[in-house]
C-alpha cells in the first residue's frame, strides 16, 4: 500500500446533506481508514419527475470499498437511515443503530427483499463503539423522534463532535432528555471540531419542548364537538403517543390510520415506551365506524398531502371502511408545512372545510414545536462542548452560513464551510478545506432501478413532460429503398386528440417534402439521414404551429 493512501490524516468529507435538506452522509477518514456517518434520502422535485426517492452518489465509497469500516446511523429519520436499504449490498459492512432504528430499519430492509443478520449492531447510549482507528460514541439528545443521539468520534487525532438533529428538551414527550453532563464533560477533555446541525439558524431563542404543547392539545380535544382528526409526522412517536394519552384521558378510544403510525406505535410497544394502560383503547378502523363521533380520535397519515395518505383520501370525502370526516369535526395538523408541499397541503386543508370539519394548523395555534434546535440551543452546545472548530452542516446555503456567523460570534475560533464534495482536513497538519473536488452526484430510485449517475432518463423525461412527444414511423423498403406508405404521424401531450388531424396530415407532408429533398431519386439510401431530416422537419412544424419543442422520435422499419 502506498504511503500517500494511509498518511496520517483526519478528514470529513460530505457526501449529501450540506447544502440541501436530506440525503445526509458523511464520510469521516483517520489515517486511510473511513466510517460513514448517516446514509439519508431526499425526495425529488419537479425537476425529476416522476423518481420516487434521491439518494447520494457512492462512487467515492465505491472506489474506497475496502477501507470502510462500518456506519453508524443518528436516528432513524429518512434524510439519515432511508439510504441503507439500497446501498445495503454496495457497503458490506457493519450498520449501528439504536433498538428503535434498528425496527425501522429492519422494516426497510424487508420491502427491499434484504435480511438485517448480523450486519446490524444495536447501540445504546453512553457505550462506544470501534470501527478501525475510530471509536465511535452514542450520545443522547432530544429531536422529533425516539433515540436520537450526537456521536463524539474519538480518534489519535482528535475528537469530532457530529451532532446529528438536536435540540434541547428538559421534558420531551417520551423517552431520555440530552446528556448534558456527558457533552460537558467531551468539552473539558477537548473537541476538535463539532460539526452540526444548521436547520435552526435563523430561529431566534429556543425551539421550545415538546412539554409546552400539551395545554393547547388538551384543551382542543375537549372543545372537539365530534371526532378530532390528529396527524403529526408518524415519526415523533413522542408526542403521537403523548397525543393518545391525553384523548384516553377524555374518554375517547383511537384509531391509527396508516401502516406507518401503525408501524411506529408497535416498534414503540415493543420497546416498552408505549405505557400498556392505554393498549386497550386502540380500537381498528371497523370499531370506529360504529364509535360515537364524540368519542374517538382517528390518527390519520398525510401532513404533507401525500396522495395516497389516509388524511388526503378523506379530505377528497372518502369513506375508509365506514369512517368518514363529517360536519362537526375537526381536523388538527400538528407538524409544519414542508417548502414545496403548500399547494397540495392547502387543497386538503380546503377539501376538509368543504366537508364542515374544522381545521387547526401551526399557523392557527401552538400544536408543533420543531426538533432542530433555534440560536440558543446551538450557542448551548457549543459552550458545552467548546470546539476549537465548528462545520456547519445539515441546511441549505443560507443555514450553513447563518450557522458559521453565529458559531464566530459566539466565541468559535475557525468555521470551516464545506459543501458536498468538499474535503475538509482536521489535522494533524493544519485544518483547511481541500482544493480537490470529489463525485458527489444524486442518484435516483425509479421504480425497480437504480439510475447512478443518470445524464439521459431523467432529463428525456423532464422534457417529454413540458413539452409532449412525436411520433413519426417510415417504412421503407428493404430491397427498393423506397418509402412504401406516407409517414405516421401519432402525438402525446400536445394537442386535443380530435384536433390533432390536421396537424399531423402537416407533419406527414413536411416528413414527405424532406425526404423528397435529400433523396431526389427517392431512394432512402441512408437511414440515419432519413431519421434527422424528419426529426428537425416535423419539429419545425410543431414548433412553427404550437410554440412547443417537442421530443421527436423517428422510427425507421425495413419491410
Ligand atoms: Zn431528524
Ligand atoms: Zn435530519
Amino acid at each position: 500500500m502506498s504511503k500517500t493512501k494511509n498518511k496520517a490524516r483526519l478528514a470529513a468529507l460530505p457526501l449529501g446533506g450540506v447544502g440541501e435538506i436530506g440525503r445526509n452522509m458523511m464520510v469521516y477518514e483517520c489515517d486511510g481508514e473511513l466510517i460513514i456517518v448517516d446514509a439519508g434520502v431526499s425526495f425529488a422535485d419537479a425537476e425529476a419527475p416522476g423518481v420516487d426517492i434521491v439518494l447520494p452518489d457512492t462512487q467515492y465509497l465505491r472506489q474506497h470499498a475496502d477501507k470502510i469500516q462500518g456506519v453508524f446511523i443518528t436516528h432513524a429519520h429518512e434524510d439519515h437511515i432511508g439510504a441503507i436499504g439500497y446501498l445495503w449490498e454496495e457497503l458490506a459492512v457493519p450498520v449501528h443503530v439504536s433498538p428503535f432504528a434498528k425496527k425501522v430499519l429492519a422494516n426497510k430492509l424487508s420491502q427491499l427483499g434484504h435480511k438485517p443478520g448480523k450486519r446490524v449492531v444495536e447501540v445504546q447510549e453512553g457505550q462506544r463503539y470501534s470501527a478501525g482507528k475510530f471509536d465511535v460514541e452514542y450520545i443522547a439528545v432530544t429531536h422529533s423522534i425516539l433515540e436520537a443521539f450526537s456521536l463524539a468520534i474519538h480518534t489519535p487525532h482528535g475528537t469530532i463532535v457530529h451532532t446529528g438533529d438536536y435540540k434541547f428538551d428538559e421534558q420531551p414527550a417520551l423517552g431520555a432528555s440530552s446528556n448534558l453532563k456527558r457533552f460537558r464533560e467531551l468539552g473539558e477533555e477537548g473537541v476538535l471540531a463539532m460539526v452540526g446541525d444548521s436547520t435552526g439558524a435563523f430561529v431566534p431563542g429556543h425551539a421550545g419542548s415538546e412539554s409546552t404543547l400539551i395545554p393547547q392539545l388538551e384543551k382542543i380535544l375537549q372543545e372537539a364537538p365530534q371526532t378530532l382528526f390528529f396527524t403529526s409526522f408518524a415519526s415523533n412517536t413522542g408526542r403521537m403517543i403523548k397525543m393518545i394519552d391525553l384523548a384516553v384521558a377524555q374518554g375517547r378510544k383511537v384509531c391509527l390510520l396508516g401502516r406507518t403510525a401503525q408501524n411506529m406505535v408497535s416498534h414503540a410497544k415493543e420497546l416498552g415506551y408505549f405505557p400498556g394502560s392505554l393498549t386497550n383503547h386502540l380500537i381498528s378502523v371497523e370499531e370506529a365506524a360504529g364509535t360515537p363521533r364524540n368519542k374517538l380520535m382517528v390518527i390519520a397519515s398525510g401532513t404533507q398531502g401525500e396522495p395516497n395518505a389516509s388524511l388526503t383520501r378523506l379530505s377528497q370525502g372518502a369513506n375508509i371502511k365506514g369512517l368518514k370526516v363529517k360536519e362537526g369535526d375537526v381536523v388538527l395538523m400538528s407538524s409544519k408545512m414542508i417548502p414545496g408541499n403548500e399547494r397540495k397541503i392547502l387543497d386538503v386543508l380546503n377539501n376538509l372545510v368543504k366537508l364542515g370539519a374544522s381545521i387547526i394548523t401551526e399557523d392557527m395555534d401552538a400544536v408543533h414545536v420543531s426538533g432542530h434546535g433555534g440560536r440558543a440551543d446551538m450557542k448551548k452546545m457549543y459552550d458545552m462542548l467548546k470546539p476549537e472548530i465548528l462545520i456547519p452542516v445539515h441546511g441549505e446555503e443560507a443555514h450553513l452560513v447563518e450557522q458559521g456567523k453565529w458559531g464566530k460570534s459566539c466565541g468559535i475560533k475557525t468555521v470551516l464551510q464545506v459543501r458536498n464534495g468538499q474535503k475538509v482536513v482536521l489535522g494533524p497538519e493544519e485544518p483547511h478545506v481541500m482544493q480537490a473536488g470529489f463525485p458527489h452526484g444524486v442518484n435516483y430510485v425509479d421504480g425497480f432501478n437504480i439510475l447512478d449517475d443518470d445524464i439521459w432518463v431523467v432529463g428525456e423525461r423532464r422534457k417529454i413532460s413540458y413539452n409532449g412527444i412525436v411520433m413519426v414511423a417510415l417504412a421503407v423498403g428493404q430491397e427498393t429503398r423506397e418509402l412504401m406508405a406516407d409517414p405516421v404521424v401519432h402525438s402525446r401531450g400536445l394537442i386535443d386528440p380530435t384536433l390533432q388531424g390536421e396537424l399531423h396530415e402537416e407533419a406527414q407532408k413536411a416528413a414527405n417534402d424532406v425526404l423528397a429533398t435529400v433523396f431526389p431519386d427517392q431512394q432512402v439510401g441512408d437511414l440515419v439521414q432519413a431519421e434527422e431530416a424528419v426529426r428537425k422537419a416535423v419539429g419545425r412544424v410543431f414548433r412553427n404551429q404550437r410554440g412547443k419543442k417537442p421530443v421527436v422520435v423517428v422510427q425507421v422499419v425495413e419491410v
